[in-house]
């Protein structure tokens, strides 16, 4: 697939991306639905819902306690605020090195700073800043390849032994919304999943009811699990399947390279993609290396100088 680089987010991108000024950007995605109501989506939705809060100045108890001459205390006097992951991450960083004197780099060098940080590969200091973000609008074949990152990554994922039809949505490939054939397709395959699934349900639920042993639920309370559970087995891949994940700045970038990279499978890259903007809208210190690729397919990508720091 062919490439093009932009170092400026193209228009229609941005426009993707809301709430940055509150200082938690959010890609929303709205559901559509079939002539019979099933609910589906057609592209990922990210919000993010967590992020650092920092407090630099509280050390300067441990600062103070440093020889006058070496002028510590000045540290927490930095005019300029950076983005809290840049900030917590840089404190983090300067301590290895007691770089609080006045020969210190400035955050009005920040970026400077962590260029070098990514440059010689001193990732763990980004292990400090964490970030967390709600998917939706994504398969269950894409949640599946998202969960194989583990190192300083968190997830929650909406249980389908727990939550019943009435929560049940599908998502769309960006292949058959483009070809009708293939969109009415999917259209009536996910009338009948939801069909199949709540007729399942209905009869699991009916036949432990009347007292059989069927489903080996105990109590009342279990009875909802024991039919999800079973009638779950009808779903597939295209079936939403939202996730709450929260990893650290490292993490996020290590799951960006990967899974926003040209040659990632189109849906996560879709995710990741939305995934970096909100960070890059957050936190540009951090994620500012990146560049825009804009792919022979028409859909988006990144790409960094600085990959797997
Ligand atoms: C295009 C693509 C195709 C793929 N195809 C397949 C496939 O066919 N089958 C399949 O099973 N998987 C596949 N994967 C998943 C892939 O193998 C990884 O499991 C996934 O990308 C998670 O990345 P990671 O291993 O870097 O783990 P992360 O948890 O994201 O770890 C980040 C980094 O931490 C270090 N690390 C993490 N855990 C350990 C550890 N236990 N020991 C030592 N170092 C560690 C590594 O340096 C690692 O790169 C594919 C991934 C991609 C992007």
């Amino acid at each position: 697939m062919n490439a093009q680089d932009s170092s400026t987010l193209p228009q229609e991108v941005q426009e993707w991306v809301v709430g940055a000024d509150t200082g938690f950007p959010a890609v929303p995605s709205e559901p559509a639905f079939t002539a019979a109501g099933t609910p589906y989506l057609k592209t990922p939705g990210v919000a993010v819902i967590a992020k650092p809060e920092v407090n630099v100045r509280n050390i300067s108890g441990f600062l103070d306690g440093f020889a006058p001459e070496l002028q510590f205390s000045q540290y927490v006097d930095d005019p300029v605020t950076l983005p809290p992951g840049a900030a917590v991450c840089k404190a983090a960083g300067q301590l290895c090195y007691a770089s609080f004197g006045v020969k210190r780099t400035y955050n009005s060098d920040a970026e400077k700073y962590f260029e070098n940080i990514k440059e010689s590969g001193h990732g763990s200091v980004l292990e400090h800043a964490n970030y967390t973000m709600l998917f939706y609008g994504i398969s269950r074949s894409v949640t599946h390849e998202l969960v194989r990152h583990r190192a300083g990554v968190g997830v929650s994922q909406i249980s389908q032994r727990y939550v019943s039809g009435r929560v049940l949505r599908f998502v769309e490939r960006p292949e058959y919304q483009a070809i009708p054939e293939l969109h009415g397709d999917f259209e009536r395959r996910i009338d009948a999943a939801a069909a199949d699934y709540n007729r399942i349900a209905d009869i699991l639920a009916s036949e432990q009811k009347s007292g059989a042993e069927l489903l080996s639920a105990d109590y009342r309370t279990d009875l909802r699990k024991k039919v999800q559970q079973a009638a779950r087995s009808v779903l597939p891949n295209e079936t939403e399947a939202p996730i709450v994940v929260t990893a650290n700045a490292r993490a996020w970038r290590h799951i960006i390279e990967m899974r926003a990279n040209m040659h990632a499978e189109v849906e996560i890259r879709a995710l990741a993609f939305r995934a970096y903007l909100c960070l890059a809208a957050l936190d540009p210190i951090i994620f500012g290396d990146y560049s825009v690729i804009h792919l022979s397919d028409g859909t988006y990508g990144v790409q960094t100088p600085h990959p797997k720091v």
